[in-house]
């Protein structure tokens, strides 16, 4: 039987950088990106399967009776979830999987899957989250608004997680990311000698 593979979380305030980061992450380590399931609308460009599954509320509910996410959470509005099945495969035959999600979700996680590696991402400074969330441009003025409301409540959680890496460069947190990654596969716990 194959090693069962690691599950890291990584989240953080919407607009500090997680998508970039995982992107460039993803460039140098082979990880299983989980696709998740958003009652959001898709933006310009997204497509049904490749950024998210795109579900109405009905779909999105009906899917929660059955115990079908790992975790799932509403933000902004929204509920977004990470659709359990894929991922226990991908563990099952050995490969580490990356949840890009939000910060009750990546808690949540932690209930479920005590062996869930979760890093919290945080900006330099709010002042610096502010400006890379309104210079994104994807959201309105209501919506930016709402999600920093949201990010300072977020950012009194960040100890709760098992690594903090601050997002000053995308270089320097991709770094830290792969540090914590190449670090845990090295734990004694997930090695065996033979
Ligand atoms: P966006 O609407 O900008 O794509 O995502 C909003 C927030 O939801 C981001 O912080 C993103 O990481 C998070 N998110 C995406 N997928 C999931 C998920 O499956 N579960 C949870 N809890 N959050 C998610």
């Amino acid at each position: 039987m194959s090693k069962q593979g690691i599950l890291f979380v990584l989240t953080g305030p919407s607009g500090v950088g997680k998508g970039t980061v995982l992107a460039e992450v993803r460039k140098q380590k082979e990880l299983y990106l989980s696709i998740s399931a958003t009652t959001r609308q898709p933006r310009p460009g997204e497509q049904d399967g490749v950024q998210y599954y795109f579900l109405t509320r009905e779909q999105f509910e009906q899917k929660v009776a059955e115990n079908g996410f790992l975790e799932h959470a509403e933000f902004s509005g929204n509920c977004y979830g990470t659709p359990a099945a894929p991922v226990d495969e991908q563990l099952a035959a050995g490969r580490d999987v990356m949840l890009e999600i939000e910060v009750q979700g990546a808690m949540q996680v932690h209930q479920m899957r005590q062996d869930a590696v979760r890093i919290f991402i945080a900006p330099p400074s709010f002042a610096e989250l502010e400006r890379r969330l309104t210079g994104r441009g994807t959201e309105d003025a209501d919506a930016v608004s709402r999600r920093l409301e949201t990010a300072k409540h977020e950012l009194t959680l960040a100890d709760e997680f098992d690594y903090i890496v601050i997002n000053n460069t995308v270089e320097q947190a991709t770094a830290d990311v792969l540090a914590i990654l190449r670090a845990e596969s090295c734990r004694a716990a997930r090695v065996e000698i033979k």
